[in-house]
């Protein structure tokens, strides 16, 4: 029970890496509120995990709506320990043809939608004496990847908000990692051309998609007291794609 007493929020939990972080969290002791755009996979999240799982409908981009949620946790659970900013998307093309609305909501979503959960949660993290805040990058966030111009912009810039963070927040014991995984078998890969993943696999030298849990128990590690003196790191889940 590496997670007894914590609470965390984790966005984008009604699916894929969110969904089985949230459960994993609640098996190792977390109060979870798992927020998402639609209730009914939240529902069935909470229904399938063992342990506390609250959901909330929350969209990542809409302050208000974080600002009311927080308060809300607090007013029930009086402190918040672990913000996982997982929610993300892609809106894939070649910069020569992406429209600027698919830029716009990449942004929106996977970059500002970190910096709304991040703020929404810093007083409280700081008034509780610490926290720990875990932020989704990408593998593509490092090294590019055509046709993502958007997204590994959005995932680069994660890694950016990550260290500065990690310096701004470090003497009120607010630790700030990154995970970027490489190719993870969910709904978002499953847009991913047959080909394409072929070529990835091919580049994997352990030869095989990543799968939610991979991810979820790379999250874990860094909420978890056993990651005390990490922070600032960008930990590369990838089954070594990016060697
Ligand atoms: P996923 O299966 O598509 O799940 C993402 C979840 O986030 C969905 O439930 C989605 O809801 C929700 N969501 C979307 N927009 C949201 C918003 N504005 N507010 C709150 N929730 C929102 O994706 P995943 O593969 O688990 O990805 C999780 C994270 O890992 C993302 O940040 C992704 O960029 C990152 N990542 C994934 C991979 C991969 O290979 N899968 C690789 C590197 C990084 P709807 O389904 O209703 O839209």
């Amino acid at each position: 029970m590496r997670l007894n007493g914590k609470v965390a929020i984790i966005t984008g939990a009604g699916a894929g890496i969110g969904k089985a972080a949230a459960i994993l969290f609640a098996a190792e002791g977390a109060t979870v509120h798992a927020w998402d755009l639609k209730m009914e996979a939240l529902q069935a999240v909470a229904a399938e995990g063992k342990g506390k799982i609250v959901p909330h409908v929350v969209d990542v981009t809409n302050r208000p709506q974080i600002k009311e949620t927080v308060e809300k946790i607090l007013g029930t659970d009086k402190k918040i320990d672990i913000l996982v900013n997982n929610a993300g998307i892609t809106a894939d093309g070649l910069l020569i043809k992406m429209d600027e609305a698919a830029w716009d909501r990449v942004i929106n979503v996977n970059l500002k939608g970190v910096f709304n959960c991040c703020q929404a949660v810093m007083r409280a993290m700081i008034d509780n004496g610490g926290g720990s805040i875990i932020n989704t990058s990408s593998v593509v966030g490092v090294y590019g990847n055509p046709g993502q111009v958007n997204y590994s912009a959005t995932k680069a810039g994660v890694i950016g908000m990550t260290k500065t963070l990690c310096k701004e927040m470090g003497k009120k014991k607010i630790r700030v990692n990154a995970v970027a995984p490489g190719f993870i078998s969910t709904d978002m890969t499953a847009k991913v051309p047959e080909k394409v993943l072929t070529m990835m696999l091919e580049k994997t030298p352990l030869q095989r998609l990543g799968s939610p849990e991979d991810i979820a128990r790379a999250y874990l590690f860094l909420a978890s007291d056993e990651s005390s003196f990490v922070s600032g790191q960008v930990l590369g889940v990838d089954g070594g794609l990016s060697l």
